[in-house]
């Protein structure tokens, strides 16, 4: 299903919601390349991309295994088999978080769009292994695993905003018409 089916499908449903990304390629993107690029768009900025917005993933490994992290028997059953990989995600972590210096480059990097490479800030922004594993996943090109499903948080939709064009002769009108409009929509 491409992405702009996915937008109309939930712009009519009850609740006037729409995902964060919003990609110039809406048109013709897919789910599963909106997450492995960690699409985010002109509306979303960083704080709607989807590294930020993923939700849960439903995740085939290379060596067949599925994981879905909405799942908590899934989850079980991830850690039986391959606790040995959550294990060395929480040790890349905890060897990431022990270097203020790689930390706050982290942090600065992907406070703006930065979608080089894997999503690194995961080892910084989380604890929970199968957390770090979700947000890896995002950004990584298909070399990981393969996304079979992928939730996302939803947001109210923007489709009722509107913009024009003014042309002011000064400074002062345009505080007279910030004014006008902020009275308008009842800010005083
Ligand atoms: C014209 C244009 C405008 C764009 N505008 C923006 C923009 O405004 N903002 C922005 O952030 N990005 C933008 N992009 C990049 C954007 O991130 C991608 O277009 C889109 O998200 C990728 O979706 P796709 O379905 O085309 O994926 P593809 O290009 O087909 O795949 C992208 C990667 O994901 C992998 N992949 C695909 N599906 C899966 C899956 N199910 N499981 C695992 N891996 C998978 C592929 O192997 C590939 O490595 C733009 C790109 C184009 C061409």
């Amino acid at each position: 299903m491409i992405v702009k089916q996915i937008f109309t499908e939930i712009k009519s449903a009850p609740y006037d919601k729409k995902i964060g990304p919003d990609p110039s390629s809406i048109d013709s993107c897919m789910i599963g390349g909106i997450v492995s690029n960690n699409s985010s768009g002109m509306c979303c900025g960083v704080a709607q991309n989807t590294y930020n917005t993923i939700k849960d993933l439903r995740l085939i490994f290379a060596d067949g295994t599925v994981l879905d992290t909405s799942d908590p028997e899934s989850k079980r059953a991830f850690a039986r088999s391959h606790g040995y990989l959550l294990e060395g995600l929480s040790k890349l972590a905890e060897r990431v978080k022990s270097n203020p210096d790689l930390v706050a480059k982290i942090k600065r990097k992907y406070s703006i769009k930065n979608t080089m490479g894997y999503s690194i800030n995961a080892f910084v922004d989380f604890e929970d292994p199968f957390e770090i594993l979700k947000h890896i996943i995002v950004g990584s090109e298909g070399t990981l695993g393969f996304i079979g499903i992928a939730l996302f948080f939803l947001f109210f939709s923007c489709y009722s905003l509107f913009s024009c064009l003014f042309s002011l002769s000064s400074f002062f009108s345009l505080f007279l018409l910030f004014r006008s409009v902020l009275l308008m929509i009842g800010i005083r």
